[in-house]
This record gives structure tokens, sequence and C-alpha cells, in this order.
């Protein structure tokens, strides 16, 4: 069985952060990704509050950067997905990453988990039905096929508002759905998209009941949360950004997590596991940037360091 002294799960701006510091560190590292290495930054356009790129940067082009930066040192880059983490009896002894069948585990001292959230769905009628015929999570991916159409955006947190921004240079008009008055997200996206009502309407303090169409979308039924009424609102699209659900399912069961399955660490990253260290979209925690989870990454790397000099002594 493959042995290492650090494995890092997930690829995204917090798990290369890891890395990185981990095998500048000195120590035999790993890290293990389903798909191309950048996380939630692949999916998104445009990133304009990460520091150093004055004019924003692209999100895909980040993820390459982080990447190519990582290609520098030799990191054991590794592809699958994990399915269970097994613990060790005591302080000092092998986690064991599990993949699917026919992969090999591996074994590790310490790990860091870094495997983000996902989506979270809306749970309107008609959202199963049309997930891939005009229902999405992901402006980046498909918006180009509603270039020059009327598409609605569904949220009212920082991903929303970027996202209903992207998709208004694209598309012909933007409905932005939000259950509230007031926006979660940050007062620069709200204060662009309030410059802009010809581009993007505004549906506040209105919730989707159901999605419509035949074998695409044609139309939402919304109702206003304060009034009860109903309107319908012709859109050939729905992008939906109600928050994030963490990818914690395959952790073990003694691991400490909050109702919703984020992991619970201190201030350096640790859980209460020994050797087991959580950082970026994955931990409870209240700024989900990809700021933040490079610095979750380079704390749990630090931690891990001095976690696997004690054990290692
Ligand atoms: P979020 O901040 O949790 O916002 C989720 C939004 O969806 C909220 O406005 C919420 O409404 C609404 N919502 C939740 N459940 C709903 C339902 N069933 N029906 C209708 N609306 C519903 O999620 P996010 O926007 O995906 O962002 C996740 C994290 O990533 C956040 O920490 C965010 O700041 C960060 N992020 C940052 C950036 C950036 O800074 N550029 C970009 C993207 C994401 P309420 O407000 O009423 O609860």
């Amino acid at each position: 069985m493959k042995s290492v002294d650090a494995l890092i799960l997930g690829a995204g701006p917090a798990g290369m952060s890891a890395a990185l510091y981990l095998v500048r560190g000195g120590v035999s590292t790993a890290i293990v990704e389903r798909a191309a290495p950048g996380g939630q930054v692949l999916s998104t356009a445009e990133i304009e509050n990460y520091p150093g790129f004055p004019k924003g940067i692209k999100g895909w082009e980040l993820a390459d950067l982080f990447s190519a930066h990582l290609d520098e040192y030799p990191v054991e880059r590794l592809r699958g997905e994990v399915v269970s983490l097994g613990v060790p009896t005591e302080e000092g002894g092998w986690y064991e990453a599990r993949f699917a069948e026919g992969q090999e585990p591996v074994r590790a001292r310490s790990v860091v988990v870094c495997t983000g959230a996902h989506h979270r769905a809306l749970g309107a009628p008609g959202e199963d039905k049309f997930t891939g015929h005009g229902v999405s999570y992901c402006a980046v991916c498909d918006g180009n096929f509603y270039r020059g159409r009327d598409v609605a955006v569904v949220g009212g947190g920082n991903s929303a508002l970027e996202e209903a921004l992207y998709l208004a240079r694209i598309v012909n008009k933007v409905y932005l759905i939000h259950r509230r008055e007031g926006f979660r997200g940050s007062k620069v996206y709200a204060d662009k998209i309030a410059a802009m009502p010809d581009k993007i309407e505004l549906v506040t303090s209105h919730v989707v009941d159901e999605i419509r169409g035949g074998e695409n979308v044609e139309s939402l039924a919304v109702r206003n949360v304060n009034s009860g009424e109903t309107r319908i609102i012709p859109v050939d699209g729905l992008f939906i950004y109600v928050g994030m659900q963490p990818l914690s399912g395959f952790l073990p069961a003694e691991l400490d997590m909050d109702a919703q399955g984020f992991v619970k660490t201190d201030a350096e990253m640790r859980t209460n596991l020994p050797g087991l260290f959580a950082a970026g979209d994955i931990r409870a925690k209240l700024c989900r940037q990809v700021s933040s989870a490079v610095g979750d990454g380079a704390t749990a790397a630090t931690a891990a360091l001095s976690y696997l000099e004690r054990v290692n002594a």
C-alpha cells in the first residue's frame, strides 16, 4: 500500500495551498482530486477579490496558476474519489483513504481534508426534471447556451449576485429572484446590479413555487412572500445559487461536524482527531473565499508539520 506522511483530499485552493506548504516542509505529500484541480474556482467566471489581481482574474486561470506552482515540487497527484477514511487506533498511527473498488488505498500519518462544498438544491417542483434542460447550477458552464435569451437566477448570496452579473453580459435579461428584500452578498455586487435595472430585474421577497415547461424550462411560477400573489415569469433558464453543502459524507463518524456536516476545527485547523486537519469551504466557518481557503490550507499544513514532527520524533 502506498504510504505518505501527508495526504490532502481535494485540490481546490485550500488543498493546493496545503500541499505546497507540506512539500516545502520536507514531508512526503500526495494530493487526491477526482476532477481537474481548482474546485469551485473552475466554475467561477471572474475573481475580483483575490489580492494581487487588481483587474480580476478568470477562475480557470487562477486554478491553472495554483496548479502550475505545485508542479514545481514533488507532490504526488492522485486521481480518484475517496469513499471512506479509516482512523488510526492510536496517535501517530495510519489513516487509510479508501477509493471506489479497483483503486489501491493510500495510508498517511496525517490527512488534510479540503473537499469543499457543492451547490445546494432549491427543492422546487420541476427542479430534478429540468436539470440539464434549463435548470443549471453553473453560469460559467452553461451561460453561453442562453445567449440573447431570458433567464432567472435564484439566491441572494455572493454566488447569486456574481453570477447574475456574469449572465447579464451574455443573455438578454436576468430576473434575480430572492426570498428577502436585503441581499446576503456583498454591497459591491448589489450596487452594480442596482445600476443596471434594464438588464437585471430584481424580484425580491419572492420564492419559486414551480419550474414549468415541456421538454425544457419555459417559465417560473413565483410567489410574493408578503402578499401571496403569484406571478409567471417566462424564462428559458434558471440558475440556482441557494448556498453550499459540504462534501463530508465519506468522513468518519468520530469526526466532529456541525448540524449541516461542516467540519469543526480550532484556529490551527485541527479537528478532534489527532493528525486530521480540515481547510477551506469544508470547515464550519463564516468566511468562504479563495483567499481564506488558501490561508486555511497554509495553517493546516503548518499544524500538520508540527504533528508529524512530534509523532515521528
Ligand atoms: P450563501 O452565502 O449561503 O447564500 C445563499 C443564498 O440563498 C441566501 O441569500 C439565502 O437566502 C438563499 N437561500 C437559501 N436557501 C434558499 C431556499 N430554499 N430558497 C430560496 N433562497 C434560498 O451561499 P453562496 O452565495 O453560494 O456563497 C457560499 C459562500 O461562498 C459564502 O460564504 C459566500 O460569501 C462565498 N462566496 C464568495 C464570493 C465572493 O466573495 N466573490 C463568491 C461566491 C461565494 P437568505 O439570505 O434569506 O438566507
